[in-house]
């Protein structure tokens, strides 16, 4: 677990999601559509809900819109997050390759005589390196 936004925007998720779905049994006021028994009761018809139960709808509107805002943050995050990890694999994959690149340069050879190309650079047949000649030498 790290410190980061992450887990503050992640966490209660499962409990507003939990307190939704208790809010929208409780604008039906926990009755059933089809009833499993005769002795339970059914969602009383739009129009006659009790008091508690629209006052539960309109919490379970706000707690929906919480819950929206909440998941959009966490989204936001997660791409952030990616992004910022494919950009680190990215640059050490380049320094990687560079790094090699430099490895895989020819050594100067001792009697070391570049020929200066405006377009390419350095370039000495003897060796195939491309290390400017060295200081002093002509
Ligand atoms: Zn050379």
């Amino acid at each position: 677990m790290s410190g980061g936004g992450l887990d503050g925007a992640a966490a209660g998720l499962e409990e507003l999601a939990g307190l939704i779905n208790f809010r929208v049994g409780a604008w039906q006021d926990f009755g059933y559509a089809e009833p499993p028994t005769p002795d339970c009761a059914t969602i009383p018809p739009l129009g006659e809900r009790s008091a508690k139960a629209i006052e539960a709808g309109h919490e379970a509107i706000k707690d929906i819109d919480q819950l929206i805002a909440r998941l959009h943050q966490v989204r936001a995050q997660l791409v952030s997050e990616l992004r910022q990890d494919e950009d680190i694999r990215a640059a050490r994959a380049d320094e990687l390759l560079s790094r090699s690149r430099q490895m895989l340069q020819p050594v100067p050879c001792p009697d070391h005589r570049p020929v200066l190309d405006s377009a390419a650079g350095w370039y000495c047949a003897a060796c195939g390196s491309d290390a400017p000649p060295a200081r002093g030498a002509r």
